[in-house]
C-alpha cells in the first residue's frame, strides 16, 4: 500500500494545504491511494511571497551559476538513488509500466544534471561596440515562476520546468495535475533533502481552476511554464496577455506517422506501435495518425492489427505488460467516447474498441489498443487529440497528397517518417509542420535537443543549451569608455 503523506510544500514549509482534498487513485485497481490536503489560493499567495523573498535573497540571487548547479546535481543524485521507490509510486498513481516510469525517473535525473552542466558553461556576451562604450548582454532571473504540469508524464514534466527555473536563478511554484500529485511532492522532499534554500520550491497540488488559476494570476508570478491541453494553454495565455507576462506552452498533438513505400517494414511496425501504444497512447507526441501508401495499405495495416491484438494489456507492475491502464476511469471513458464517435463517423474498428474482459480488468481503467480506418481526414477522430491507445489509419496516393493530409491539422507537435530513402526523408521532414520529426525512430528525447510545438501545439522551446534562458530576462549594459563628456555637457 502506498503511503500518502498529507502535507504539501508551501514556501519552504511542509504543512496541511487549506484547499479541497486531493484523492489520487491507482488506475489499475480503481482504489484510492490516500487523501491529501490540496492547496488553496491563500497557499499560492504564501508560496509566491516566500518565493519572491527567497529569489531576491543575495544568498540565492548572488550565487554564481556554477554554484547553483551544485544544487541541481545533488537533486539529480537523490532522484537516481530513489529510482525504484519513485518508479513504484509513479506506476501506482499513473498505471504506467515500471519500465516506463523507471525511464521517466532517469530522465528527470538527467534533466537536472544537464541543466547543471549548462550553468557551468553558460556565457554572457560582450557585444560588438559601435561607439565609445563597451556593451554587454547579461541574463537575470525573473523572480517567481509558475510551473503547471499534466498527469501523463509526472516527474519528467516537473523536472523539465523546475531544473531550468531554479538554474535560471528563480523560485518555482509547481502545480501538478490533480490526478497525479504524488511524485511532485516527492521531488519537493528531495529538493529539501538536497538543501535547496527554503522558499525556492513550492509544490501545490489541487484543481487547475483554483490553484493553477491562482498561480497564473498572482502579481508576483512573472512567468508561467505550462504543459497540458491546448484549451487550457490558450486560457492561460489570455491571462498572461493581461499581465503582459511571458508564457511557455507545451500543448497537445495529433502527430502523423508516415510510412514510405521503401520503409523497412519490421522497423516501421515496431516504431509505429511503440509511438502510439506505449504509455497507453497518453503522450502529447503519440503518433496517432498513420499514413500508408495506397499500394501497400491493406497488407501493412493488416499486419499492424495482427500484432496489436497480441500486445499484453495489464497492470504496470507486471513486467510482461506493454499497455497499462489509462490514468483514470474518467479518462478511459473519454477515450471510449471517441471510439464510439469514430464508429458514428463511419470508421471501422479493426481491433480493440472496448475495455478488455475478465476479472483482472474489472476495476481498472483499461482500454484495449485500438486501430481504426475508413475515416475521412476531416473526421473529428482524425483531427482531435484522443490521448489514448487509438490509432487512425489513412491511405495516401503520392507525396503531395501525403503532405496535404499530414499538415491538415491544427496541431504541429511531432512526426515520424519510416523510409530508407534519405532524400525523401529530408524533403518530407522539411515539409511537415511539426516541432520534432523522427526519421526511422520515434519518441526519442535528448535534453540537448530543443523540443516544442508548431501551430496549436505550443509556444517556446524546452531543452537544449539555452533552456535556462526561457526563465531569465535579458539586460544590456553600456560602459562608457570616453573620457570626454557627451556633447550635451554645458558650462
Ligand atoms: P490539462 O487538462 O490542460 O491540464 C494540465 C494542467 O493544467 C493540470 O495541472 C491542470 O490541473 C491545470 N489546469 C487546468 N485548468 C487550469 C486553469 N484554468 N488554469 C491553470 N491551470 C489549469 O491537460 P491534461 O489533461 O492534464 O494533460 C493532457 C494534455 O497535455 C494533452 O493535451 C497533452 O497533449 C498535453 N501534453 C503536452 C506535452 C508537450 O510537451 N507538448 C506534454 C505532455 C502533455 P488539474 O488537472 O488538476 O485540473
Amino acid at each position: 500500500m502506498t503511503q500518502v503523506n498529507d502535507q504539501i510544500l508551501v514556501g519552504g514549509e511542509w504543512r496541511q494545504g487549506r484547499g479541497a482534498p486531493v484523492r489520487p487513485l491507482d488506475p489499475a485497481t480503481g482504489r484510492e491511494l490516500g487523501c491529501l490536503s490540496g492547496a488553496s489560493a491563500e497557499d499560492v499567495a504564501d508560496a509566491a511571497e516566500a518565493g519572491a523573498r527567497a529569489a531576491a535573497d543575495p544568498a540565492w540571487r548572488g550565487l554564481p551559476p556554477h554554484e547553483r548547479a551544485r544544487y541541481l546535481y545533488r537533486i539529480a543524485d537523490l532522484i537516481e538513488r530513489d529510482t525504484d521507490r519513485l518508479s513504484a509510486l509513479q506506476t501506482a498513481n499513473t498505471g504506467k509500466t515500471r519500465a516506463e516510469t523507471t525511464a521517466l525517473v532517469k530522465s528527470a535525473a538527467g534533466t537536472f544534471r544537464y541543466v547543471g552542466a549548462t550553468l557551468e558553461t553558460a556565457e554572457e556576451a560582450l557585444t560588438p561596440s559601435r561607439g565609445a562604450y563597451l556593451t554587454m548582454s547579461v541574463h537575470e532571473p525573473i523572480g517567481v515562476v509558475g510551473a503547471i504540469t499534466p498527469w501523463n508524464s509526472p516527474i519528467a514534466s516537473e523536472a523539465q520546468k523546475i531544473a531550468p527555473a531554479l538554474g535560471g536563478g528563480n523560485a518555482v511554484l509547481v502545480k501538478p495535475a490533480e490526478w497525479t500529485p504524488l511524485i511532485a511532492l516527492e521531488l519537493g522532499r528531495i529538493a529539501t533533502e538536497a538543501g535547496l534554500p527554503a522558499g525556492l520550491l513550492s509544490v501545490l497540488p489541487g484543481k487547475g481552476s483554483v490553484v493553477g488559476d491562482a498561480i497564473v494570476r498572482h502579481p508576483l508570478v512573472g512567468k508561467v511554464s505550462f504543459t497540458g491541453g491546448t484549451a487550457t494553454g490558450r486560457n492561460i495565455a489570455h491571462h498572461a496577455a493581461d499581465k503582459l507576462m511571458p508564457v511557455s506552452l507545451e500543448l497537445g498533438g495529433k502527430s502523423p506517422t508516415i510510412v514510405l513505400p521503401d520503409a523497412d517494414v519490421e522497423q516501421a511496425l515496431a516504431g509505429i506501435m511503440f509511438g502510439i501504444f506505449s504509455s497507453s497512447g497518453q503522450a502529447c507526441i503519440a503518433g496517432s495518425r498513420l499514413f500508408v501508401p495506397e499500394s501497400m495499405y491493406q497488407e501493412f495495416v493488416g499486419e499492424l492489427v495482427r500484432r496489436t491484438e497480441k500486445l499484453a494489456v495489464g497492470p504496470g507492475t507486471d513486467p510482461t505488460t506493454r499497455v497499462g491502464p489509462l490514468v483514470h476511469p474518467k479518462h478511459r471513458d473519454s477515450v471510449a467516447a471517441y471510439v464510439d464517435l469514430a464508429r458514428e463517423e463511419g470508421g471501422r474498428v479493426l481491433c480493440g474498441g472496448r475495455a478488455p474482459e475478465g476479472e483482472a480488468y474489472a476495476e481498472g481503467a483499461y482500454y484495449l489498443p485500438t486501430v481504426i480506418d475508413g475515416l475521412d481526414n476531416t473526421a473529428r477522430t482524425c483531427q482531435e487529440e484522443i490521448f489514448g491507445p487509438v490509432l487512425v489509419c489513412l491511405p495516401y496516393r503520392d507525396e503531395e497528397h501525403l503532405v496535404e493530409l499530414a499538415n491538415a491539422s491544427v496541431y504541429g507537435l511531432a512526426c515520424g517518417i519510416w523510409t530508407r530513402d534519405a532524400r525523401a526523408a529530408w524533403r518530407l521532414a522539411r515539409r511537415i509542420e511539426a516541432g520534432t520529426v523522427w526519421i526511422n525512430t520515434y519518441k526519442q528525447f535528448s535534453s540537448a535537443t530543443p523540443f516544442g510545438g508548431f501551430k496549436e501545439s505550443g509556444l517556446g522551446r524546452e531543452k537544449g543549451r539555452d533552456w535556462i534562458r526561457a526563465y531569465q530576462r535579458q539586460k544590456s549594459l553600456y560602459w562608457g569608455t570616453d573620457e570626454a563628456p557627451l556633447p550635451w555637457a554645458v558650462g
